[in-house]
C-alpha cells in the first residue's frame, strides 16, 4: 500500500511538472501553440524580471497581509468562519472569495518558479480552512453559508446571480490547478472537484432562473481547465452545457451578454469583464472542441473590439454606465449596462473605465486566441494590454491600485466619477488587484510557446527557457534584451538535440524594418510585421539569433469616428503608450495648453532614476494658454500665438507615481 502510494505521488508529480502552463493545452485538440510549463520559463534580467520581483517580495506578501487580515474587509476570515475555525459574521463583498482565490493563484504561480516554502506553507494552511468550509455536498461560497447560517432565509446557493458564485467557483478552479501543476499536491485540486461535481448536479436541469447565474463567468475557464488536469470528460460537459445555458435566460440584457444566444454575437456588449471573461471561456471550449459555433462569434467580436472597441492602451471598456444596444429601433431592447463596452467608436478618454479586470480579461482572451491560430495579432494584443492598461494599474510600489484606467486625468474634473484618480491600496471592488498580482506571478508563462518542432517567443525580455520538444529534445535557451526600452533581442541556444526545429519570433504588428540574423550573418528573408517569422534549422549549443525591431517614437491618430480624439495624436513607442502628465510641464504651463506639431520630433533616453527607470521622450511641443473658461461653456475664437515648449513624455503605465496630478494619452495636433 506504501508503494503504490508513493507510486502514485510520483505519478502526479510527473504529470504535474510535464510541460503545463496556466492554460494546460498541451492535449487540447485545437491548440496549434502549447503552453510551456510553470517553471520552464523565467524571468532573469530587465523589465519582466523586475516586476516579477516586486511581485514576489511586495505584492503578494502585501496582498496575504491584507487578505488576511480585517482592516479593510474580510477575505480569508470568511473561510475559517465558514469553516468554524473561529467565530464571527461574512463581511464584505459577495465576491471577495473568488478575490481570495486569485491571491491562492499567484502564490502558486510564484512558488512554480522560486520554490520558496513560504508560499508553499501559507498555501497548505488556507487549503486545510477552505476544505473545512466546504460542505459535504461540494458546494462552498462563504458570503452564502454564512449568511444562510445566520438565518437568513434568502440567502441559498444560486439564488441570486449578484452573490457571483459562479465567478467564486471559476477563481476556485483555476488556482487549485494552478496549485496543482505547481506543487504535484493534489489537496486544493480536490476541493475544486468537489465543487465541479456539485455544480454537475446543480445545473443538471437548469431552469431560466438558474441560467441567469453567470455573472463574471470565470468558470467557464475554470472548469475547461479542471478538465485539462483531470481528464475527465464530465468536466468538459459541464463547461459546454452551463456556456449553452446562457440561451435559456429570457429577457436578459446586453451587461450580461444574454440578450442573444451566443452563437449570434457578433458584438463586444456590456460589462467589459463578464464580456471578456465569457470571451475567454468560449475560446478555452474553442481549444477543446474545435466547435466553430464558439469560433465564429469570438473572430467577429475580436474583430469588432480591435477595429472599433479598445483603446490604445489596450484598456476595454469605454463607459460607466450606459444602455446597450444604445440608440436601438427596437427600444424595448435597450437595458442598463454598467462598466461596459460602449458604442462603436465611442471612446471617452477622461471618462473611460477601462477596469484592470477587462483588460486582463483582453489579454487572457487574446491568449487563447493565439494558442488556437498560432496567430500573432492575438499576441500583440496581449503585449499592448500588459505594458499599458495592465501594469497601470499598480504603482511602482505594488501595493497601490487602479480599479478604472483613464487616458485623462484633470483637475477640475468635468465630472464627479466614483472611483478614486490616485492608486489606493484598497477600494470595495477588490477584484483588480489580486487580479494584477496573479498576471505578474504567471508573466514568464506567455512569453514562450512551442509546437512539435518550434519554440515560439511570444515576449520579449530577459530570460531562460528549458523545455522538452514532442521528441523528447531538451532545448536550452537564453534571451537577453533591454526591451520594452530598446528593440534588439539576442536568444542564444544553450543546449538542443540533434534534430531540427524553427525558432519563431514575433514580429509586432508596429515592428516596419525589422531585421534579423543568425550567428551575425543576416536571414535569408525580411521579418513582415504582425507575424511570426521563422527560423528553421539545425542548432547546436553556442548559436544565437539577433533580433532587432526599430523602435521610432511614433504619432498616432484615431480613426475619426472617435470624436473624442479627433484632430488628436498619442504618442507611441514600440509597445509602450506614453502620456503627459502635469509634473512634467514647465512651470506655470496647463495640460489644456500644450499642442503637439505635426512634425514633433522626439528622442528617446533612458532615465534610470526617473520612476524605477524608464525610457523617457523629449520633444519640442507649442504652448497656447487657455486663458479663463470659469462660468462659459462657450466663447469667441481668438487666435493666439504659440509658443515653443520643451516637454518630456512618460509612459502611460507609470503615470500617478508622483502624486495627484492631470495626466493625458491624447494630445491636440497643430501644423502640417
Ligand atoms: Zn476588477
Amino acid at each position: 500500500m506504501k508503494i503504490e502510494t508513493a507510486i502514485f505521488a510520483a505519478m502526479i508529480s510527473f504529470s504535474a511538472m510535464a510541460g503545463t502552463g496556466a492554460v494546460d493545452d498541451s492535449s487540447s485538440a485545437f491548440a496549434k501553440v502549447q503552453t510551456v510549463g510553470l517553471d520552464e520559463a523565467k524571468w532573469t534580467r530587465g523589465f519582466w524580471a523586475d516586476r516579477f520581483e516586486l511581485c514576489r517580495t511586495q505584492m503578494l506578501p502585501n496582498m496575504g497581509r491584507l487578505m488576511e487580515g480585517t482592516n479593510y474587509s474580510q477575505f480569508y476570515r470568511n473561510f475559517e468562519i465558514a469553516a468554524g475555525v473561529r467565530e464571527g459574521k461574512s463581511r464584505g463583498a459577495t465576491f471577495n472569495d473568488g478575490d481570495f482565490y486569485k491571491l491562492m493563484e499567484a502564490a502558486s504561480a510564484a512558488y512554480a518558479v522560486t520554490r520558496d516554502d513560504y508560499f508553499g506553507r501559507n498555501l497548505d494552511r488556507a487549503i486545510s480552512v477552505i476544505a473545512q468550509a466546504q460542505e459535504t455536498n461540494g458546494y462552498i461560497d462563504t458570503w452564502v453559508q454564512l449568511h444562510q447560517r445566520a438565518g437568513e432565509t434568502s440567502a441559498a446557493p444560486f439564488s441570486d446571480p449578484n452573490n457571483f458564485e459562479m465567478y467564486n467557483l471559476g477563481h476556485l478552479m483555476t488556482a487549485a490547478c494552478m496549485h496543482y501543476r505547481a506543487t504535484g499536491k493534489t489537496n486544493f485540486l480536490a476541493i475544486a472537484r468537489k465543487a465541479a461535481d456539485f455544480l454537475g448536479e446543480e445545473f443538471k436541469n437548469p431552469t431560466p432562473e438558474l441560467a441567469r447565474n453567470a455573472v463574471c463567468p470565470s468558470h467557464y475557464m475554470g472548469i475547461v481547465e479542471l478538465y485539462r488536469a483531470t481528464h475527465e470528460a464530465r468536466y468538459l460537459e459541464l463547461a459546454e452545457k452551463l456556456l449553452a445555458m446562457r440561451d435559456l435566460v429570457k429577457d436578459g440584457g446586453d451587461d450580461n451578454q444574454d440578450r442573444i444566444p451566443f452563437e449570434q454575437q457578433g458584438e463586444a456588449e456590456g460589462h467589459a469583464v463578464r464580456a471578456n471573461y465569457l470571451y475567454a471561456g468560449a475560446a478555452d471550449l474553442f481549444l477543446e472542441t474545435g466547435d466553430t459555433n464558439l469560433w465564429n462569434p469570438l473572430a467577429k467580436i475580436w474583430t469588432n473590439v480591435v477595429a472599433q472597441k479598445m483603446y490604445i492602451t489596450g484598456g476595454c471598456g469605454a463607459l460607466y454606465d450606459g444602455a446597450s444596444p444604445d440608440g436601438a429601433k427596437d427600444q424595448k431592447h435597450i437595458t442598463r449596462v454598467h462598466q461596459a463596452y460602449g458604442r462603436n467608436y465611442q471612446l471617452p478618454n477622461t471618462t473611460a473605465y477601462s477596469e484592470t479586470c477587462a483588460n486582463i480579461g483582453n489579454a487572457l482572451w487574446n491568449w487563447r486566441m493565439f494558442l488556437a491560430t498560432g496567430e500573432a495579432k492575438f499576441m500583440d494584443v496581449v503585449e499592448l494590454g500588459f505594458y499599458n492598461s495592465v501594469l497601470s494599474g499598480v504603482g511602482l510600489d505594488g501595493t497601490n491600485f487602479f480599479y478604472t484606467n483613464p487616458l485623462r486625468v484633470t483637475d477640475p474634473m468635468p465630472a464627479e466619477l466614483r472611483w478614486s484618480r490616485q492608486r489606493v491600496p484598497f477600494v470595495s471592488s477588490f477584484c483588480c488587484p489580486p487580479n494584477l498580482v496573479r498576471t505578474v506571478a504567471e508573466s514568464a508563462d506567455y512569453a514562450y510557446g512551442k509546437s512539435a518542432d518550434a519554440i515560439w517567443v511570444n515576449l520579449y525580455g530577459g530570460s531562460t527557457l528549458e523545455t522538452k520538444l514532442a521528441d523528447g529534445e531538451v532545448i536550452k535557451l537564453t534571451q537577453e534584451t533591454e526591451y520594452p526600452w530598446n528593440g534588439r533581442v539576442r536568444i542564444k541556444i544553450e543546449a538542443c538535440g540533434s534534430k531540427a526545429f524553427a525558432l519563431k519570433l514575433r514580429i509586432p504588428g508596429w515592428a516596419a524594418g525589422a531585421s534579423v540574423r543568425v550567428n551575425d550573418k543576416p536571414a535569408d528573408f525580411s521579418p513582415q510585421p504582425e507575424s511570426y517569422f521563422e527560423v528553421r534549422r539545425t542548432w547546436k549549443s553556442g548559436d544565437f539569433v539577433d533580433l532587432d525591431l526599430p523602435m521610432p517614437a511614433r504619432l498616432m491618430e484615431a480613426n475619426p469616428l472617435v470624436e473624442e480624439d479627433l484632430n488628436q495624436v498619442a504618442i507611441q513607442r514600440g509597445p509602450v503608450v506614453y502620456c503627459l502628465e502635469s509634473p512634467d510641464l514647465p512651470r506655470g504651463m496647463k495640460m489644456s495648453d500644450v499642442q503637439i506639431p505635426s512634425d514633433m520630433k522626439l528622442t528617446a533616453c533612458y532615465d534610470r532614476r526617473l520612476l524605477d527607470g524608464v525610457v523617457v521622450l523629449e520633444g519640442q511641443a507649442l504652448t497656447w494658454p487657455e486663458g479663463d473658461w470659469s462660468g462659459k461653456l462657450y466663447r469667441e475664437f481668438k487666435p493666439q500665438e504659440l509658443k515653443p515648449a520643451n516637454l518630456r513624455f512618460i509612459p502611460y503605465s507609470v503615470w500617478q507615481n508622483r502624486g495627484p496630478s492631470e495626466m493625458s494619452v491624447w494630445l491636440p495636433r497643430v501644423g502640417i
